[in-house]
């Protein structure tokens, strides 16, 4: 059979440790034999990222801008410890921050559901997307100590340069001190992505603050989404039999666990991150998530939601074989495929992605599966076989 091919490249960002020994290992396996493979390549793995002083990461948000779709490996976000380990330059900031900033999206997190592997919460029998915001707040916040008898107070210099002062607290004991913003422009485009991913996955879509204590901050967040709602969706919606509803957090936490699944759940960036977790726990397992940012305008970098797994990775060096988990790692591929194949009206291409899902997915569903799932899979008749990871891809391969 002669190779799947496409017009424009997708870029593609290679990244650190057991996911960049998975990332070379998915393509030889699952990817070459099948598709005639048009990367533009970036090696976003930390001994080039110092080589090139990070300017390769700008350079490849770049890339994703303009060629629209890109699917990134796990990367080393460099701490102390690392910096010693890699004898960096310096200490780089996270390359996920560093292409969010680039292309300014949301941020789509996907559990990858599979029979055998039942959610703590049994009665999660879709999928619940987060949609977490990824500018801003604590995220670009300046943090400070405050010593005892201090005033602190927020000073706003407007664009006339006249000023205005805000209390924030006055210091009897030492203590500390947070200034964190977001932007109109930044949230609209949240507001956007979101309406714009429930539509296109044709499912509800729920979003909740804290606006009850944080009135104008979070009050704002509401507002946008409701405007934006009302004059670019709402009919849209309507007709695409979805809703779209705003509640507070607190009520959100209580009806997403009551719930079945299969919603979108919009969260602030601190939100998204900490309820993303707690989603992939409690679906299973963190190797079993997949996502995917998007930007206001329709650019899309897909990735999985875990690390490098370092731990795998120095056991991996020192010889050992290795079941780390590439599920979430071959759904950014597939992702990536169906994208390109979607914006080419390919469908030699989507459906080879939609096969690789199923061929990936029945393969663990038959019993064969990493070490990570073989703990926690349980189906009548059926004795879990735990495989190491390039056993496992070839027992996909075959499915395939
Ligand atoms: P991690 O790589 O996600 O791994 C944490 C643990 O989760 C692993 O030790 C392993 O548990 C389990 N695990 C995660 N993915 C797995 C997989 N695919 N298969 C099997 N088990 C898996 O997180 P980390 O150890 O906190 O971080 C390692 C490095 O990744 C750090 O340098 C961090 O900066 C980076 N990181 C990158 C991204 C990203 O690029 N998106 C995200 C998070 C972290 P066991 O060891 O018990 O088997
Ligand atoms: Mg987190």
């Amino acid at each position: 059979m002669p190779k799947i091919t496409y017009e424009k490249p997708i870029v593609e960002l290679q990244g650190d440790e057991m996911t960049r020994i998975l990332w070379d290992w998915i393509k030889e396996i699952l990817l070459e034999p099948k598709v005639e493979l048009n990367t533009e390549y970036y090696d976003l793995g930390l001994v080039h990222r110092d080589e090139t002083d990070d300017r390769v990461t700008f350079e490849a948000g770049e890339a994703i801008k303009k060629w629209g779709v890109g699917v990134k490996c796990a990367t080393i976000t460099p701490n102390a410890q690392r910096m010693e380990e890699y004898k960096l330059k310096r200490l780089y900031p996270s390359p996920n921050g560093t292409i969010r900033a680039v292309l300014d999206g949301t941020v789509f997190r996907t559990p990858i559901l599979v029979k055998g592997i039942t959610p703590y919460i049994p009665t999660w029998t879709k999928p619940i997307t987060i949609a977490r915001h990824a500018y801003g707040d604590v995220y670009k916040a300046t943090d400070v100590r405050v010593e005892a008898g201090s005033r602190a107070e927020l000073l706003v210099t407007k664009a006339d340069g006249s000023t205005e002062k805000y209390p924030v607290h006055d210091f009897t004991g030492a203590g500390v001190l947070q200034g964190m913003h977001n932007t109109d422009k930044s949230i609209t485009a949240f507001a956007r992505s979101c309406f714009n991913f429930a539509l296109s996955s044709g499912r509800d879509l729920w979003f909740g603050t804290k606006d009850t204590i944080s009135k104008t901050y979070d009050g704002r967040f509401k507002a946008i989404f409701a405007d934006i709602y009302e004059k670019e969706f709402k009919a849209a919606f309507e007709k695409a039999g979805l809703n779209y509803e705003y509640t507070l957090i607190d009520d959100c936490v209580a009806r997403v666990v009551r719930s079945s699944g299969g919603y979108i759940w919009a969260c602030k960036n601190y939100d998204g991150d900490v309820m993303s977790d707690m989603l992939a726990t409690a679906f299973g397992s963190l190797a079993m998530m997949s996502s995917v940012l998007v930007s206001p305008d329709g650019n899309y970098e897909y990735e999985a939601a875990h690390g490098t797994v370092t731990r795998h990775y120095y056991k991996y060096r020192a010889g050992e074989e290795t079941s780390t988990n590439p599920v979430a790692t071959i759904f950014a591929w597939s992702g990536a495929l169906r994208k390109r194949g979607e914006s080419e009206n390919n469908a030699a291409l989507t459906s080879f992605a939609d096969d690789l899902e199923r061929a990936t997915i029945s393969t663990i569903e038959s019993g064969y599966m990493t070490g990570d799932l073989a703990g926690i899979f349980k189906a009548d008749g059926i004795t879990p076989k735990k495989l190491n990871s390039r056993d496992f891809l070839k027992a996909i391969a075959s499915n395939l």
